[in-house]
C-alpha cells in the first residue's frame, strides 16, 4: 500500500493536495506482456486533491505513467503515456449515497476512526481502463509482410508489390 492519504483524522475542513511517485508493481500494477516484461516500467505519478468537510472526504485523483507496448501490426516496441482521472467520496452518512451516487463512487467509512485512505487499487484500475484496445507505433504503421515477416516500415521486401496490389 503506497498511495495513502495519512493522518486525515485531524485535518481541518478544507482542500489538501498530495503527490506520489511510485513503482507500478508496488501498487499492484504488475501487468506484463507475452514476453513477461513489465508494461508499466516507469514510475506512476499520482496527484490527489482531497476535500474534507465534517461528514465527507471527497477525493479526486489524476494518475499518469509511460508504458511500454508492442505495436499490434509490426510488433515493435512503442511507448505511450497513459493518463486517467477518478473521483470518489468517503462518508459516514448513508444519505450521501443518494446525493453523490449518480456522479461518482461513494464509499462508507467511519469518519471518526479512519485515519487513512488507500488509493493503490483505484490508481491501478484508472490506468488499466485507459490502455487503448488497439496500439500502433505510428498511425500508418505498415506492419509485417505476411509472406516473409519483414517489417515493412524499415524496407519493402520482394513481396511488397504483390501485397499493395492485393490491398487495392
Ligand atoms: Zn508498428
Ligand atoms: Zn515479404
Amino acid at each position: 500500500m503506497k498511495i495513502k492519504l495519512e493522518k486525515i483524522l485531524n485535518l481541518d475542513d478544507g482542500e489538501y493536495r498530495f503527490h506520489f511517485e511510485t513503482a507500478a508493481k508496488d501498487i499492484g500494477l504488475g501487468l506484463t506482456d507475452y514476453e513477461g516484461q513489465e508494461v508499466f516500467d516507469r514510475p506512476v505519478v499520482t496527484d490527489v486533491v482531497l476535500n474534507k468537510t465534517s461528514h465527507l472526504y471527497y477525493v479526486k485523483l489524476r494518475a499518469a505513467s509511460e508504458a511500454r507496448f508492442l505495436c499490434d501490426r509490426c510488433l515493435e516496441e512503442t511507448r505511450h503515456m497513459i493518463t486517467g482521472e477518478f473521483q470518489v467520496a468517503y462518508t459516514d452518512l448513508k444519505s450521501s449515497r443518494q446525493e453523490y451516487g449518480s456522479e461518482s463512487d461513494v464509499r462508507l467509512i467511519e469518519m471518526h476512526k479512519a485515519n487513512e485512505i488507500t488509493l493503490d487499487k483505484d490508481v491501478c484500475d484508472t490506468l488499466m481502463l485507459e490502455i487503448p484496445t488497439k496500439i500502433l507505433c505510428e498511425e500508418d504503421c505498415k506492419g509485417l509482410c505476411v509472406e516473409c515477416g519483414a517489417n515493412l516500415n524499415d524496407a519493402l521486401c520482394e513481396h511488397a508489390d504483390m501485397q499493395m496490389n492485393a490491398n487495392n
